[in-house]
C-alpha cells in the first residue's frame, strides 16, 4: 500500500509525532540555526547544543511543574533500562534490598522480573487473576514495612489500564512508570520519588529516556551499578557521562515547545479526555465492539477494544489500513485492537477512526 498523504498512525510506540514538529525538523535538517550543519552533526558539548539541552530541560520542568528538589536526567536504555537502574539505585535504601510492586499488566510484570536480579521484588497486589482488566483496590495492597520503594505502572500500554491518580503508599517513595502517559495530564510530581518514561510514546523519537528523581534518592546506588545508570554520576555530568542521544533530545525539545503553543498540559489533558471518550462511549453502546477494562481505570492514551466476533479481526485490520488508519492491531500478548492516541494524534484522527468503526459495524 502506498499513500501520498500522511496517514493516521495509532501505533503504540514509536508513535506519531506532531506534523509541525516533523516539518520544522525537515526544514532545519541540513542547516540548523545557520551553522551550515545539522544538529545531529555537532558536539553535544558545543554551546549551541548545550543551549538546546538546557531549554529542553527548562521546558519540561515548566510543563510538568517539576519542583527544584527533583533532578531531570535524559538517559538511554529506555524504560526497560530503568527497570534495572531503579532497583540498583534505590534498593540500598532498605535494610535488605527489597521493593514492593503493584502489578496491573505486562509492563509492571516485567519490572518485577528485572528487579528480582537485585533484591526481593515483593508483589504487594496484582490483577493477574482478573486478566489485568482492573487495578486492585488500594485497601487490599499488602505493602511491606521494609521496602525501599513502591513501583507502579501509571499506564499499562498493552492492556490499556491507567491509574486515575497516583496512590498514597505511605512513607516509601513511589516510583511511577509514566512511559505512555507522560504529559497527557497534570501529574503531581511531589507524590512520587521517581518518574520515568521513554520518549517514543507520548513525546518524540525513540532513544531518550526521561528520569525525574527527587534529590535525596540520588547517591545510594549499589557498587555494581553501571556508571551510565548511576544517577549520581549522571547528575554530576549533566546526563552526559556518555554521549547523549542528541537528535531525540532535540526533537523532544521541539515537541515540548509544540505542547506549550497548544496550551500546555491542561489542553493535552482536555484533548485526551475528548479523544478517549469518543471511542469508549461508542464502544460501550456498540453490539460489535467491547472494552474489557473496568470503567474506572481505562487508559486515555491506549484504548484497547475487541471485536465480539474475533473472526472479523483480519477484515477490520485490512480495511482500516486501507483507509489510512494504521497500526490498530493489539499487542500480541493482549490480542484484539488498540488505538494509541497520544498527544500528537489530532481529534480529527480519532473522529476518522470512529467513523470507520461505525461504518464497519453497519456492514458487519
Ligand atoms: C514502552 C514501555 C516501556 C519500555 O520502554 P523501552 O523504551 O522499550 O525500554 C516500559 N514501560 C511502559 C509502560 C511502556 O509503555
Amino acid at each position: 500500500m502506498s499513500f501520498d498523504r500522511r496517514i493516521y498512525n495509532f501505533a503504540a510506540g514509536p508513535a506519531t509525532l506532531p506534523e509541525e514538529v516533523l516539518q520544522q525538523t525537515a526544514d532545519e535538517l541540513l542547516n540548523w540555526h545557520g551553522l551550515g550543519t545539522s544538529v545531529m552533526e555537532i558536539s553535544h558539548r558545543s554551546k549551541e547544543f548545550m543551549a538546546v539541552y538546557e531549554e529542553t530541560l527548562a521546558d519540561l520542568r515548566e510543563l510538568m511543574s517539576i519542583p527544584d528538589d527533583y533532578e531531570i536526567l535524559l538517559l538511554q536504555g529506555g524504560g526497560i533500562g530503568q527497570n534495572a537502574a531503579i532497583p540498583m539505585n534505590l534498593m540500598p535504601l532498605a535494610k535488605k534490598p527489597k521493593a514492593d510492586f503493584i502489578v496491573t499488566g505486562i509492563w509492571s510484570e516485567k519490572s518485577v522480573k528485572e528487579a528480582q536480579k537485585y533484591g526481593e521484588a515483593h508483589v504487594a497486589a496484582t490483577s493477574l487473576n482478573g486478566h489485568f482488566r482492573s487495578i486492585p483496590e488500594r485497601s487490599t495492597w499488602q505493602l511491606s514495612k521494609d521496602a525501599a520503594y513502591v513501583h507502579i505502572c501509571a499506564n499499562e500500554t498493552i492492556g490499556g489500564v491507567e491509574f486515575a491518580h497516583f496512590p498514597d503508599v505511605g512513607t516509601a517513595p513511589l516510583v511511577a512508570d509514566i512511559s505512555s502517559n507522560i504529559l497527557s495530564k497534570k501529574m503531581d510530581v511531589r507524590q512520587c520519588g521517581v518518574l520515568f518514561a521513554g520518549a517514543q510514546k507520548n513525546i518524540g523519537p525513540a532513544g531518550v529516556t526521561i528520569v525525574i528523581v527527587r534529590k535525596d534518592l540520588i547517591g545510594h546506588a549499589m557498587a555494581i551499578t553501571p556508571s551510565i545508570w548511576d544517577w549520581a554520576k549522571e547528575v554530576a555530568n549533566q546526563s552526559m557521562f556518555n554521549t547523549p542521544p542528541t537528535f531525540p533530545i532535540y526533537v523532544s525539545g521541539l515537541v515540548f515547545k509544540w505542547i506549550k503553543r497548544q496550551g500546555g498540559i491542561k489542553e493535552m489533558e482536555r484533548r485526551s479526555q475528548v479523544k478517549s471518550s469518543l471511542l469508549y462511549d461508542f464502544i460501550d453502546q456498540s453490539s460489535l465492539y467491547e472494552s474489557r477494562v473496568d470503567k474506572n481505570c481505562r487508559s486515555r492514551t491506549n484504548v484497547t477494544f475487541f471485536l465480539k466476533d474475533e473472526g472479523l479481526n483480519a477484515e477490520f485490520l485490512a480495511q482500516s489500513n486501507e483507509a489510512g488508519l494504521a497500526a490498530l492491531r493489539g499487542h500480541k500478548a493482549a490480542g484484539g485492537m488498540r488505538a494509541s492516541i497520544y498527544n500528537a494524534m489530532p481529534i480529527a484522527g480519532v473522529e476518522a477512526l470512529l467513523a470507520f468503526m461505525q461504518e464497519f459495524e453497519r456492514r458487519a
